[in-house]
């Protein structure tokens, strides 16, 4: 699995973070998604999953 995700349409909502903390993290500076793990596995690739769900803006996406 490999994350991709678009800065212009996150709103900063950190919902990706809080599900998946391993994984994705905030800027410091506008608070936009910071990928950390760019292929996650095991638990770490299930919380993403999470977070695609609950991300407000759609701006989080996986593929094989
Ligand atoms: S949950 Fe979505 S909108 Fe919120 S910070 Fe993460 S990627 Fe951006």
């Amino acid at each position: 699995m490999r994350i991709g995700t678009d800065r212009e349409a996150c709103a900063g909502a950190g919902m990706c973070a809080l599900t998946a903390p391993a994984v994705f993290t905030q800027d410091d500076d506008d608070g936009r998604v910071v990928v950390l793990e760019r292929e996650p596995d095991g638990e770490d690739a299930e919380a993403a999953r999470a977070a695609v769900r609950l991300c407000p803006s759609r701006a989080i996406t996986l593929s094989d």
